[in-house]
């Protein structure tokens, strides 16, 4: 089966999908149109589509003829809130959205992998499951969550799952993978800092939390550097900062927004505490107090299986001109996590950093450039390790 050879041959049509999406991208919780579009094509291929899958996620199923094992392939749909600079003929049309993550290209990725593997339906040795993901921004509940507790990892039980994202760190052509922790769980938090306000003039009459709230924003990186094994990847960012409404009114209370970032429970649950305790002492010496809250609800760590992932490695090595190498961890999260503790399985990754053509941009920069002629290498990746994982008797 040369399934690159096939992708290749398909090529012009997974582009024209992912620019479509592209022009159109929707926001967490609402992909509407872009489930429509998935659902539409995956009937069309003869593929068995349940759609509001935990909200507005797809699933599509296709079974093949053995009784194999059962494989799960998931892209995310969502954009980000961001305004596109790039400059592409196919820009987003909505302003301030764009799909800065690129999960465009999954969802044209995933459609060509369907295509490739329904026409071969005849010849797939298991069950195939299609997911097509809400939501992979939010960082909260997210969408794998809803979708797993809708059933997609059950009836037929999925016996193992892959994710792929593209990645503008690694160069086109790249496939880049690992066994373990690959993506951290990014902790989200809040801290209120709650003073007494008053003039700018007299602030021994006030307790100034922005004073307060600009020594925790120095002391919560103490945790980093004096708190945590520093052998244990870990980053601390407080990214939002609210405060006041005029430069001589010291105002009641400040707000900081920030995110934890760890690979390991253990370091998780200290880092928590002592970004608690250093906002809470901090606070306390200049007279205020903080509240510090945390996501309840944020994406575990996501750790993949090694036997599966070298398994996938070695099979990625069958296609032509793929360079498959180890990715280094990297601190992003990823709701895959979760679907990875239903079921053992692989992240990884797609390079598409080429210089030549000004893909260079960080996933997330609103100047992200797709080197669009990876694609088919991604999709020819997807199909391989359903093709062969349906064949698995271990
Ligand atoms: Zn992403
Ligand atoms: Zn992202």
């Amino acid at each position: 089966m040369d399934f690159l050879k096939e992708a290749k041959a398909i090529e012009p049509e997974i582009i024209k999908t992912r620019r479509e999406i592209h022009s159109h991208p929707e926001l967490a919780y609402h992909e509407e149109a872009t489930a429509k579009l998935v659902a539409d094509r995956l009937k069309a291929m003869g593929i068995e589509v349940k759609t509001k899958v935990g909200g507005t996620g797809v699933l599509g199923t296709l079974k093949g003829k053995g009784k194999g094992k059962v494989v799960a392939l998931r892209a995310d749909m969502d954009a980000l809130p961001l305004d596109e600079m790039a400059e592409v003929e196919f820009k987003s049309n909505v302003n301030g959205d764009m799909p800065a993550c690129r999960h465009d290209t999954h969802v044209a990725m995933l459609l060509g992998t369907a295509k490739l593997l329904a026409n071969h339906k005849d010849e797939l040795q298991g069950t195939v499951k299609f997911l097509f993901q809400p939501a992979e921004e939010h960082g909260g509940r997210g969408g794998a969550k809803p979708m797993i507790e809708d059933g997609v990892m059950k009836n037929p039980k999925v016996d193992y799952v892959f994710g792929l994202h593209i990645d503008g760190d690694e160069e086109s052509g790249v496939l880049a993978y690992r066994g373990g922790p690959i993506m951290a769980a990014p902790d989200t938090f809040k801290i209120r800092i709650k003073g007494k306000g008053g003039h700018g003039s007299a602030p021994h009459q006030t307790i100034d939390p922005v004073y307060v709230a600009a020594q925790i924003i120095i002391a919560v990186q103490g945790v980093s550097g004096r708190m945590i094994d520093p052998v244990q990847p870990f980053v601390i960012t407080i990214g939002a900062v609210h405060s006041g409404t005029k430069e001589n009114i010291i105002p009641d209370e400040a707000v900081l927004d920030g995110t934890i970032r760890t690979m390991d429970e253990t370091t998780r649950e200290r880092a928590k505490e002592k970004v608690a305790e250093v906002a809470k002492g901090v606070s306390k010496a200049f007279g205020a107090t903080a509240e510090v809250e945390f996501e309840h609800d944020a994406y575990p760590v996501t750790v993949n299986d090694e036997k599966v992932t070298e398994e996938a490695a070695e099979l990625f090595k069958k296609l032509p001109g793929a360079n498959v190498k180890v990715r280094s961890q990297l601190l992003g999260g990823e709701d895959f996590s979760r679907f990875l503790l239903e079921a053992p399985g692989s992240f990884y990754f797609l390079g598409t950093k080429n210089a030549s053509k000004g893909c260079v941009y960080p996933n997330h920069s609103s100047k992200f450039l797709v080197d669009e002629n990876v694609l088919p290498l991604g999709t020819a990746s997807l199909a391989l390790l359903a093709w062969e994982f349906t064949k698995n008797q271990t």
